[in-house]
């Protein structure tokens, strides 16, 4: 196979300080095994996530010295808009400080009461909590082919139609107050969702009168591989692909963290006035004028130019080869992941490379420990029985998802292959034990469920 090269050079180096098993095995055991409670400075390859941890590009630190930090209507607010717009082909647009911020302004003003429900391919984390809070319950409806880890085909981030148009008729139009489509799909191994089924969901929900959310974090990977996977895309531009996108859509928001090669930021687009008049006047309770959202100058000035970046082929090409690359490496050395590789990184198998550890002893979570300990990489839980375990609401009992995986998210622009192929030793490493690694028990989990993805205290079993 011939070599992806990145398309840049790298000008500005940050130093990585290596520490060794024994420190780690320390460090990480005062943590109480809990990636969210260990300091960043002491994980080397810190595959944790893709969010807010892109490299900036030098047009990008160039434009944040260009910050125009006038209250209202600074100029960088309209390079941000006319990004927006072109990219989205909606009219409106406003910025949040991140995703969530965003999310809470969009679905704060679709859920009029509570009581109802959110049909989603499947929800991220934050909107479910948004819609939780405000009474509805989110319905993650995958297709069966998506819950088999090992089956490798093209669009394993869709919705399933026959299941969404049966909840639309048992649950009722009028009970269902968006339908959340994910691009691409975070919680079935970063998989992107088709045009053909984006296109075909967006038909039933509108036809019953029910708006189409886009959740756009990851678009422009998911329209990469809509122009390699789907026929009658490949002479289509990715820009071609995402207006087609957002036009099955009515409203989208966006974590600008990750895909837009930024730090800190968030975005909601639509071209519906009214809707658009309603946000506004909750951004500025929440995040601030309607020319800023909650950014300063210099931030909306590189997600302008970030999102544009993160919209050129060649950035792409390269990013998703990368992430490819590191699951072939995994490949090679028998560690068994999430079939085919995502866009954003590789989640492996817990309960496969740990045939000996149960979901109930943790298995995703002693993987990413030990391979930590073993190597100083360190993923995250995700989602796997740790974190993502929820009270069902009919039978009250704690269920768990239905994976048990630790992803590995590639941060954007910023590790050499070589260090991912050092990553991929370490996982190996772990695996290569079996046995001698022992699972672990909870000791303390916030009550509020969602914070348990962060926030926990492990005891290992012996
Ligand atoms: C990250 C993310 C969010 C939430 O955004 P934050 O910037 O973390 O607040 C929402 N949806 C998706 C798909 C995401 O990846």
């Amino acid at each position: 196979m011939k070599k992806v090269m990145p398309p840049y050079r790298i000008k500005v180096v940050e130093p990585i300080k290596w520490n060794t098993r024994e420190e780690r095995e320390r460090l990480i055991e005062q943590a109480d095994f809990c990636t969210g409670f260990l300091k960043a400075e002491h994980i080397p390859i810190n595959l944790e996530t893709d969010s807010g941890t892109s490299a900036m590009s030098q047009d990008q630190w160039a434009g944040m010295m260009q910050g125009d930090e006038s209250y209202f209507c600074g100029k960088n607010w309209y390079h941000l808009e006319k990004a927006v717009q072109d990219f989205t082909g909606y009219q409106y647009v406003l910025a949040a400080h991140q995703g969530r911020a965003a999310e809470n302004i969009v679905c704060s003003c679709l859920i009029n009461e509570p009581g109802g429900y959110s049909p989603a391919n499947a929800h991220f984390g934050t909107t479910e909590v948004h819609a939780r809070r405000l009474g509805i319950e989110p319905i993650n409806l995958y297709p069966d082919e998506a819950l088999d880890t090992q089956i490798n085909r093209p669009f394993k981030g869709n919705i399933d139609l026959d299941k969404l148009e049966d909840m639309i008729k048992r649950r009722g139009a009028k009970n269902i107050p968006f339908l959340n489509m994910v691009l691409t799909n975070n919680f079935t191994g970063g998989q992107p969702v088709s045009m053909s089924n984006l296109k075909a969901a967006s038909e039933i929900a509108r036809k019953k009168g029910i708006p189409v959310v886009i959740d756009s974090a990851r678009v422009a990977e998911n329209a990469y591989f809509i122009k390699h996977r789907e026929p009658g895309y490949e002479n289509k531009s990715i820009r071609e692909i995402c207006r087609e996108i957002y036009s099955y859509g009515d409203i989208m928001h966006m974590s600008s963290k990750k895909g837009a090669l930024v730090n800190m930021g968030g975005l909601i687009a639509t071209n519906d006035k009214a809707l658009y008049e309603r946000m506004g006047a909750m951004l500025i309770q929440f995040e601030g004028y309607i020319t800023y959202g909650g950014l300063s100058g210099r931030d909306l000035e590189a997600l302008a130019i970030g999102l544009n970046e993160g919209l050129e082929y060649d950035y792409l090409h390269h990013r998703i080869s990368q992430v490819k690359l590191f699951g072939d490496f995994l490949k090679e050395k028998g560690v068994p992941f999430y079939e085919p590789a995502g866009g954003h990184g590789i989640y492996v198998d817990g309960l496969m490379t740990y045939p000996h550890i149960p979901k109930e002893e943790l298995a995703a979570q002693a993987v990413c420990i030990q391979a930590y300990i073993e190597s100083g990489v360190m993923g995250i839980e995700n989602p796997s029985s740790l974190g993502w375990s929820r009270t069902d609401p009919e039978t009250g009992k704690l269920a768990s998802p239905p994976f048990e995986l630790i992803r590995y998210a590639i941060p954007r622009r910023v590790y050499t292959d070589s260090q991912l192929e050092y990553a991929a030793d370490g996982i190996k490493d772990a695996m290569d034990l079996g046995e001698k690694v022992k699972g672990f028990r909870i000791k303390w989990v916030p009550e509020n469920e969602f914070l348990r993805i962060f926030q926990y205290r492990l005891e290992r079993l012996t």
